[in-house]
Formats: C-alpha cells, sequence, structure tokens
C-alpha cells in the first residue's frame, strides 16, 4: 500500500510541468488527485489518463486564477469531484503549485502585469488555503511552490519573484495556525527545471542553465514532485514552516 493511501490531493497547474509530476507521484502513492488546470484541457485529461493507466484514481478541475470568482470555480469542482468518487469533501494534500512567470526587464513591468502575476501566484494561493481550511483533515499538508529566485538575482523576474516571497509567507504563518490541527505548511522552491517550455529543446540555452546547479543539469519535473510527495508524507510530520531548497543545489552559489 501507498504512503498516502486514502488520501485526497489536490494539486493546481498539475496539467502539466512539475505540477504534473507531483500529481502522478501523489497519485502512484495511493491519493486520489485533483488535477487542476486553466485552459490546457487535453494536457490534464492526459494527465488524469496517466494515472489511471498506472492504477492511480485522479480528476479534473478546472479554474482559471486572477479572475473575479476563481476560488469558487475551483472548490465547486473540487467539492463535487470529491463528493462523487469518496462521499465526502474532504481534503489531505493541497499543492499551490499553479503560476506564471513575468519574463520582461523591470523597466518593461506594467502595472496591469504585475497585479496578474500577484493574482494567480499569491493571492489565489492564499484564498485556496483559506478556502481550504474548512475542508482539510486534521494532519493534513499544505504546500505552496515558491521559487530559488527569492534567494537568487534575476533582475527579468523582479516581479515574479516579489509574488514567490508573499507565498513563502504562507508557511511561516499558517503553520502556527494550523499546528493544533496537525497541519503542516511548507515552501518548495524549485531551480530551473524542464518544464517543456520550447527553451528546453535549445541544447546550448540547456547547457548555460545547467551550469546554475551543482550537478551541472536542469532539474526534472519528477526531482521537485518527489520532494512534495515526501512533504506530503507522514513521514514529514515534523516539518512545517519550512524553506524547502529543491534547487539542485542552484543557491550554493
Ligand atoms: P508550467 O508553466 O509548466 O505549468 C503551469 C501550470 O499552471 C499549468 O498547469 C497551467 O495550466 C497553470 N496555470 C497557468 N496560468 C494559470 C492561471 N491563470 N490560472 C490557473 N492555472 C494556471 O509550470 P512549471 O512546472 O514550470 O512551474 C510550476 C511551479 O514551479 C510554479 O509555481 C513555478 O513558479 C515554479 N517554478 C518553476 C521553475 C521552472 O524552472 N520550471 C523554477 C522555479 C519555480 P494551463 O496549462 O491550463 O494554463
Amino acid at each position: 500500500m501507498g504512503k498516502l493511501a486514502n488520501k485526497t490531493a489536490l494539486v493546481t497547474g498539475s496539467s502539466r510541468g512539475i505540477g504534473r509530476a507531483t500529481a502522478l507521484r501523489l497519485a502512484h502513492e495511493g491519493a486520489l488527485v485533483a488535477v487542476h488546470y486553466a485552459t490546457g484541457e487535453e494536457a490534464a485529461l492526459s494527465t488524469v489518463a496517466d494515472i489511471e493507466a498506472a492504477g492511480g484514481r485522479a480528476f479534473a478541475v478546472r479554474s482559471a486564477f486572477g479572475v473575479p470568482g476563481d476560488v469558487d470555480t475551483l472548490f465547486e469542482a473540487l467539492e463535487s469531484g470529491l463528493k462523487e468518487r469518496t462521499g465526502v469533501a474532504t481534503l489531505d494534500i493541497l499543492v499551490n503549485n499553479a503560476a506564471i512567470m513575468g519574463g520582461v526587464p523591470p523597466e518593461e513591468v506594467t502595472p496591469e502585469l504585475f497585479d496578474r502575476l500577484f493574482a494567480i501566484n499569491a493571492k489565489a494561493p492564499f484564498f485556496i488555503v483559506q478556502r481550504a481550511l474548512g475542508l482539510l483533515a486534521d494532519g493534513g499538508r499544505i504546500i505552496n511552490i515558491s521559487s530559488g529566485l527569492t534567494r537568487f538575482a534575476n533582475p527579468e523576474e523582479a516581479a515574479y519573484a516579489m509574488t514567490k516571497g508573499a507565498v513563502e509567507q504562507i508557511a511561516l504563518h499558517f503553520a502556527k495556525y494550523l499546528g493544533a490541527r496537525g497541519i503542516t505548511v511548507n515552501s518548495v522552491a524549485p531551480g530551473i527545471t524542464d518544464n517543456g517550455s520550447p527553451v528546453f529543446d535549445i541544447p546550448q540555452a540547456v547547457e548555460q542553465m545547467a551550469q546554475m546547479s551543482a550537478f551541472g543539469q536542469v532539474g526534472k519535473p519528477a526531482d521537485v514532485g518527489d520532494v512534495v510527495a515526501f512533504l506530503a508524507s507522514d513521514d514529514a510530520r515534523w516539518i512545517t514552516g519550512s524553506f524547502i531548497d529543491a534547487t539542485g543545489g542552484t543557491l550554493l552559489g
């Protein structure tokens, strides 16, 4: 029996990239996983199909963050999906993974882009946690995906890094708030991870990015998903309020 048998999980942004690898791993450990996406229905359904083909259980939920009603839409789909499959809307593991990047020099960050980055990357996770409080089981898990860029300078992602600095605060404050219920809250910070974006098809670019890691490689989505699965497991019950460096040693300098 897997480490997460009889658990339920929501992984935001799990149609592709790190979220997808996380969903696959949690399902492999026995969790019923809600695979969230915004626009990529085909990719989300393919993640669900891959989980089912491997003997796991999953369902897709759609909600575009950064628009009015985003959290309501997410939880309506989540709660009905959970009730349909388990009879109750209880959530054991919440992974706030969905996010967008900026990718423009500081001079070109518009107020609109700044607001959108914060709405999707920081505001949505906060209100998802708030809304999840009523569904989360005692002993549950909240894991927020941050970034090595909260500790490693990249001026083109200054606004994005600010959103990740904000999301890291969830671990500090909610870990204290939820400790009495045995719920742990942690941040996981990936480094450069091959999420299938076109840049990872350019060998010279990959070679350059790989040099940032102590291992001389870019990360694979599963390198991060496996860390999340550990935090989601009972083995990590004594870790809360932490920042977990999953950058492959990038922050060593
Ligand atoms: P991807 O860009 O590969 O996937 C993003 C996911 O988020 C998709 O499932 C996407 O769904 C969803 N998403 C995007 N926009 C929205 C939105 N407006 N509302 C709801 N969902 C949305 O992400 P990565 O795997 O690269 O990154 C995952 C996490 O890791 C992020 O938090 C990222 O900041 C962090 N990270 C990634 C690094 C990397 O090098 N890849 C490095 C450091 C941190 P859809 O396709 O349907 O739009």
